[in-house]
Formats: C-alpha cells, structure tokens, sequence
C-alpha cells in the first residue's frame, strides 16, 4: 500500500520552456487577427500543445504547411538555418522561441565550423540535434562505440571539438566526453559542456531521492528527450521506475503487484505542474492515506528568461 510520495525539486517547466510558451501566448495576444503557426511542437508535451491549440494557434510539420508570408514560430528545440532561409524567402515573419541556452550551442557551432572538425554528442532525429547539426558539418555520436568507428573518419592531425545536446545523460555524456578524449588526444574542449542547468538540476534531484524511495514515476512525453533520461537515470538503481503522460496511464494494480511503498515524482523540462496535480489527486484518491511531499532539501528552479522586445524579424 503506497505510504508516501516524495516530490522531486526542481521538476517540471524549466526557464527555456517558460520561456518558448510565453513567448507563443504573447505573441498570440498581440495579433489577435492572424493565424500563427508553430512549427513542430513548441515543447514536447502533448497537453502543451493541445492548450494552445484550444487556443487557435496551429501546429504544424514543415513550413510548407503555412502560407507564404504568414507568422511563424520556431520551437524551443531550433531550427537548422534551412528552415530559416526557407522562411525569408517566402515572406514569413518569424518568431523564433527558441530555448536561448540551445542557441548558445548554434553560436559556438557557427563560431569553430570553419576551423574545426565537430563531434556532435547527440539523439539521432531528436528536433535539436537536426537544428543544431544544420548549422555546420557535424559527426554524430549517441555512444561510445560510434567515437571508435569515428576513428578513421576524422583528420587527428587537424583540430577537433565537440559539442553537445542540452537535454542528454550527464553521467553517460562524461563517459562519451571521456571515450572522445582517448580516441583524439588532441581534441579541444569547450569551455563549458552543453548539457543545460535545467536537465543537470532535474537529473541531480533524482539521483539524491532514489536510496528513499522504491520506484521513481517520471511525467512525460515519450519523446521528451530529458524526461527519458530521468528515467533511465532512476531505473539504473530502481527498476521498478516507470513514466507517465498523464493520470490516464496510471496502474494501480503495478503499485499493488510491486509493493510500492513509497513512490518518488519527478517531471521532465516540459511538462506542466498541471498533469502532476492531477496525477497527485488520483493517486490520492486511490491510496487516501498515502502522504504527499517535497522531498528534505529540494531546491526551486528560478531560472528566467526575458523575452525579446520585438518578436518578429
Ligand atoms: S531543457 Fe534546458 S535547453 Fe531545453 S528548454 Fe529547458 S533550459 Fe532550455
């Protein structure tokens, strides 16, 4: 019988996603009279986007689903400078909501793809490892075997360097950082890894709960890259962990089956507090007395970004 819930912090939105959100619902209350179309998720949440679309504002694919010189926005994950290039070239206004600690990564990729080989630590098709790979050549790496088949592939006589997704694994992400630095002795490391506060923070807050609990119930999307790594992070240690969209894909009879007496939540970067009070209260009316709290020393996020002052170009 589920005894306790602990409350991860931080969890849920981080600064990145505010910040792609608002900048959609500003931009949506000040041109009331036009049709703006987001391409691609906004964030990979499916209650994110379906809010909005309640809204009137329309998803879409590709930018050939809108019509030429309409407003439209690029998701937190970026885009490659194809997508914008296509945009100008038809008369879109754009708006550009994308995550600025994403866009620092475009910069540097944009700043050493001259006089550099890059090695991109990343998740084949995932939005941001497309847009980021877009602005140079890039060899991609999801592990440390394909380092090792990158062996002949790249000049070790020429500089090298690396760069990576936001949103991966830190402690696997150092293991391929480390492969890296064995196969190309040589290679140059950025000042700083590219692996965002938001994802550390959430994937340190997991790490410290799991010795207290019996099984992690990560929310989010199956495509939210930083939701599955908290997973993977908790079912390292506790394999009875499993994720959830929303209250509908909660199993009473998998906490009943297993045991779980204490039960840990987190949230991935993009999901809304929303579907974790609603998660809350169903597994509140489930276990009545079951005691629901944030877990001894959590921290908040209070990470913000501004918006630009002008948000179409
Ligand atoms: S997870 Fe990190 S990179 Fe992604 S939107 Fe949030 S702050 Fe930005």
């Amino acid at each position: 019988m589920l005894k306790t819930i602990y409350l991860a912090n931080p969890r849920g939105f981080c600064a990145g996603v505010k910040y792609a959100i608002s900048f959609v619902e500003t931009l949506h209350e000040t041109h009331k009279d036009q049709q703006i179309y987001v391409r691609k998720e906004i964030v990979h949440n499916k209650r994110v986007v379906s809010d909005m679309q309640n809204r009137g504002i329309q998803f879409i694919n590709e930018l050939n689903e809108a019509p030429d010189g309409s407003i439209v926005v690029f998701s937190a994950h970026g885009v490659s400078p194809e997508v914008v290039e296509y945009a100008k070239s038809h008369d879109m206004k754009i708006g550009d909501a994308t995550c600025p600690l994403v866009t620092r990564v475009h910069r540097k990729a944009k700043k050493i793809k001259e006089s550099h080989q890059i090695i991109y630590i990343g998740h084949r098709g995932h939005d941001e490892a497309i847009g980021t790979m877009g602005e140079a050549d890039m060899h991609l790496v999801e592990t440390e075997d394909d380092v090792l088949e990158l062996k002949n592939k790249l000049d070790s006589t020429k500089p090298i360097s690396y760069l990576m997704q936001t949103t991966l694994s830190v402690s696997d992400t150092k293991k391929i950082v480390q492969k890296i630095k064995e196969v190309f002795p040589n290679v140059e490391e950025p000042e700083k890894d590219d692996i965002c506060y938001a994802t550390t923070e959430r994937q340190e807050a997991v790490a410290t709960m799991l010795d207290h609990i019996d099984a992690m119930m990560v929310i989010g999307s199956e495509n939210s890259s930083n939701s599955m790594r908290l997973l993977e992070l908790a079912q390292k240690e506790k394999k009875l962990s499993f994720r959830v969209a929303s209250h509908e894909d909660l199993d009473f009879a998998y906490f009943e089956t297993n045991k779980i007496e204490t039960l840990g939540i987190t949230a991935g970067a993009s999901s809304p507090q929303v579907l974790v009070d609603e998660i809350i209260e169903k597994l509140k009316s489930y276990f009545p007395n079951a005691v629901v709290t944030q877990f001894p020393d959590s921290r908040e996020d209070t990470m913000k970004f501004k918006l630009p002052g002008t948000l179409l170009k």
